[in-house]
């Protein structure tokens, strides 16, 4: 037998401290003693770094080590050469109960079909075509058979409507609350794929479809969800703007038709970027990865007439719905001035700003002529 010596390592321990977890009782693992090494220093609250800064922050010290990893974190995909022409795309999504949706208003087939749709969305905006995905699932025992079938249905919707395969996953048990990880696999050439890093200043920013709606479909749901709480006896009146509104929200659609158009117009977006948490947040992504700063027009930015009219009854600007709102699944691209006039003729494509140097910062130009500072997370308003 191989035995380990104290003092060895062993999978980066010291074998001494593995013998001692023999011998003694396992320390308590939310003991002060057990988490000193944390308790001692400072505790930065996750909060305080937002999303993307806490994802720099934990990867910020793995270097690359494979020479087939052409890019890594940090755009709406990973690249990953396949020695061909053409390069695989990897991109992965967490979907958790109560933070990404609520199953009082999701049904659990739109749930499903929405969960393959945003990662799909993600091999869009780097101009890919997606062929794979994974569906990762943890479920509690409040979940049925049938209900998981009903989830499943939605997802083999997706997978037929986009001509994707179901190739794995897991499904493992949760104490409470769905868990949802999906990874999709596409391809693109090497020469089409459209990195967040590629804008250069003077480069024209357009956008596909409308924003906004997405945003105004869930404050309806939510609406309905408080008076239904409030009276359950009350039938949810989802207004005669909600069918657009909620479709928007519950089942979104992937822009593989624009990567299509792309082809067939021969353009490459010089950058280009999914608007899953909102323009002004897009945008932010487009400049500092180009290192760039960006003007928006407001006139430019497509607001679908059923959005403006309900933003106006929530009492919303409707921009701001668009600028904060997210979940819209629309492409945010930018494409040298020489291509201006392919995007002008391309059927549900906006051109809403131009980049500018990163000095110029990152500013909005109000229908009213003014000029306003963005800010990434929600917008100042006046
Ligand atoms: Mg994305």
């Amino acid at each position: 037998m191989n035995t380990r010596r104290v003092g060895q390592e062993y999978l980066g321990f010291k074998v001494a401290e593995l013998h001692n977890w023999k011998t003694k009782p396992l320390p308590n693992p939310f003991s002060q003693e057990t988490n000193h090494h944390f308790m001692s220093t400072t505790r930065t609250n996750v909060n305080s770094l937002g999303e993307f800064g806490l994802i720099d922050r934990l990867t910020e010290d793995f270097a690359t080590q494979q020479k087939t990893t052409l890019l890594g974190v940090g755009d709406d995909a990973a690249i990953i050469a396949t020695g061909g022409p053409e390069q695989l795309l990897v991109s992965t999504d967490m979907l958790v109960e109560g933070i990404h949706f609520d199953l009082a208003y999701t049904p659990l087939k739109h749930l499903g079909y929405k969960s393959v749709v945003v990662n799909i969305s993600d091999i869009c905006a780097m101009n890919g075509r997606p062929q794979q995905v994974t569906v990762s699932i943890a479920i509690s025992n409040r979940f049925s058979v049938e209900a998981l079938e009903e989830f499943y249905a939605g997802i083999r919707l997706a997978c037929q409507h986009y001509g994707v395969d179901l190739i794995g996953g897991d499904t493992t048990s949760s104490n409470k609350g769905l868990y949802i990880s999906v990874t999709a696999i596409g391809r693109a050439p090497e020469d089409r794929i459209a990195r967040r890093s590629g804008a250069k200043a003077g480069d024209i920013m357009c956008i596909t479809g409308n924003l906004g709606a997405a945003y105004l479909g869930l404050q309806i749901l939510e609406r309905e969800k408080r008076i239904y709480e409030e009276n359950p006896g009350v039938q949810p009146d989802m207004g005669e703007r909600g069918k657009y509104l909620l479709e928007r929200q519950l089942k979104p659609e992937a822009r593989t038709d624009m990567v299509d158009a792309f082809a067939k117009a021969n353009l490459v977006p010089t950058a280009m970027i999914d608007v899953s948490d909102g323009l002004a947040s897009e945008v932010f992504h487009l400049c500092k990865s180009s290192g760039l700063g960006a003007i928006v027009e407001e006139s430019g930015v497509p607001i679908h007439e059923d959005a403006q009219l309900q933003a106006l009854e929530f009492n919303i600007d409707p921009i701001t719905c668009a600028l904060s709102g997210g979940e819209d699944y629309e492409l945010l691209f930018t494409v040298d001035p020489k291509d201006l006039d392919k995007v002008r003729f391309m059927p549900d494509i906006y051109i809403c700003g131009e980049m500018t140097e990163a000095s110029e910062g990152v500013k909005l130009h109000s229908k009213g002529g003014k000029i306003h500072p963005l800010k990434a997370q929600g917008w100042n308003h006046f």
